[in-house]
């Protein structure tokens, strides 16, 4: 089912979302969850997404299985996720948001980082991530903290999204 997706301005997307229980995560109501996100993404085109965009204040991301550091052919959700940096190294590169449409910026980012979450079984999951799949990593966990990519981006620009087309 597809979800509306929360836009800026939205104080829903400013707050931090709860953490889950282990128990709570193989619940029907976030099993649902998942599975209505993962829809809602496809259907807006996104690579990622994150509970808040659907007006949900909980610790739950997924990252699209074309760019899943898995690469499990499985689209990766992600519950109550933490990364670290593995390697100084960070690259600038150009970001939008389905929570704020038509809108792109340069963001820095970490290009190694080792990513700690449940899966959607609730069982601990510890990965490497590096280079885009690292960058979503880092963009859906800003969400999940309530950070924007606009907030950190360099060089915003508002396109027509007619013009997009072209
Ligand atoms: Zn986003």
């Amino acid at each position: 089912m597809f979800l509306p997706v929360v836009v800026e301005p939205n104080p829903m997307l400013h707050k931090r979302g709860r953490d889950l229980t282990k128990a709570e995560v193989s619940t029907p109501a976030i099993k649902k969850l998942i599975k209505n996100m993962i829809e809602t993404m496809y259907i807006k085109d996104g690579v990622g997404i994150a509970a808040p965009q659907v007006n949900e204040s909980l610790q739950v991301c997924i990252i699209a299985k074309q760019f899943s550091p898995l690469q499990n052919n499985e689209d990766l959700a992600l519950i109550n996720p933490t990364w670290t940096k593995i390697s100084l190294k960070t690259n600038w590169d150009t970001e939008g948001c389905l929570s704020v449409p038509f809108v792109y910026g340069e963001v820095k980012r970490y290009s190694k980082i080792k990513v700690k979450a449940l899966n959607r079984h609730g069982e601990e999951i510890e990965f490497e991530a590096s280079d885009f799949p690292a960058r979503i990593v880092q963009h859906e966990v800003d969400h999940l903290n309530g950070i924007l990519f606009i907030e950190k981006a360099r060089n915003l620009k508002k396109i027509d999204p007619l013009q997009k087309e072209l």
